[in-house]
């Protein structure tokens, strides 16, 4: 796995991505999570290299191939190969683009399309090789990353930070989830009502997220880059746009930029709307690469109502002790 990494190099800013074309081998047959979600982004960005196509479900939601499991390696293969470019300063950032994706992987258990913790896998690898004090994984994805939660609940050397629509699948995240033990306080989650969109992540992002962040002071940023809560994503009731996405990538890059030398590695997870995924990637690219991201698909034509999460807000402030 040594030449997975592209590299985009700019003068003082660089940000690579990461891709093999083994993770189209994930054969999941009829299903939303498909080879087509990664071949969309990969012809996106115009990248030359053409996929190369290579069971049984695994729980009601998750499939697997004779590929899945060599393609669910190199997706934790992937994303270690991203953390080393970012810690050797190889590059600035990088963002692994791989499938199987793997917030909802326990570490015993495939789950929610899921097969291995990909940036729980990257998380410890990182911990162990460079004796990082601490990382923060920001997870973005609609859904609550319960393989993450549950894997670092009572380690206080990591912080989990997940913004989710909830009620919704997998059914975690409530705020009351702190965290156990030492790691009380490093577990948080926003749990969203359906509806919001790019105001509403925003005042997460910038109420809850950046002071949590600044007081945790990490060595590392992960991201869980899941673009599920677009407005026009099959799976999910959110709103927010590729512009959304731009903007949140633009705040945890100043959050990497201000606490850790801007070591930042992200890591895809959801986003079902192709269209949709592979704008909003090539947005969080651009933002990686200080260029203005387009949004070619626009805001929402859809009017939930802004969605009222002030009081949200304030009880999450209020048990996490928030400024
Ligand atoms: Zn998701």
């Amino acid at each position: 796995m040594t030449s997975l990494l592209s590299a985009i190099i700019k003068p003082a800013m660089s940000a690579g991505y990461v891709y093999n074309p083994v993770y189209l081998k994930h054969d999941t047959g009829h299903h939303v999570e498909v080879a087509a979600r990664l071949e969309a982004i990969i012809a996106y960005l115009e990248i030359e290299d053409t996929a190369r196509r290579g069971g049984g479900w695994l729980d009601p939601d998750t499939v697997m191939s004779a590929g899945s499991y060599q393609a669910a390696l190199y997706a934790a293969g992937g994303l270690i190969r991203a953390v080393e470019a970012v810690m050797s300063g190889e590059v600035t950032s990088a963002f692994a683009l791989v499938r199987p994706p793997g917030h909802h992987a326990t570490s015993g258990q495939a789950k929610g399309f899921c097969l291995f913790n990909n940036i729980a896998i990257a998380a410890r690898y990182a911990l162990d090789k460079y004796k990082l004090e601490r990382i923060l994984i920001i997870d973005f994805d609609v859904h609550h990353g319960n393989g993450m939660q549950d894997t670092f609940y009572d380690n206080p050397q990591v912080m989990y930070i997940s913004t989710h629509q909830y009620p919704f699948y997998p059914g975690t995240g409530s705020l009351e989830e702190t965290g156990s033990g030492a790691a009380k306080g490093t577990n948080i989650n926003i749990p969203l009502p359906a509806g919001c969109g790019d105001a509403e992540y925003l005042k997460a992002f910038e109420q809850i997220i950046v002071p949590a962040a600044r007081r945790f002071n990490p060595r590392l940023i992960l991201v869980s880059a899941g673009y599920d809560n677009h407005w026009a994503d099959p799976l999910a009731m959110m709103e927010v746009s590729v512009t959304g996405f731009g903007q949140m990538t633009e705040i945890i890059k100043g959050l990497a930029d201000e606490l850790c030398g801007g070591r930042l590695a992200l890591t895809l997870e959801g986003g079902y709307n192709l269209d949709a995924l592979a704008a909003s990637v090539k947005a969080t690219l651009d933002v990686l690469l200080g260029k203005n991201a387009s949004d070619p698909l626009g805001q929402s034509s859809r009017s939930f109502g802004a969605a009222d999460i002030d009081r949200l807000i304030e009880a999450i402030k209020e048990i996490h002790k928030l400024p």
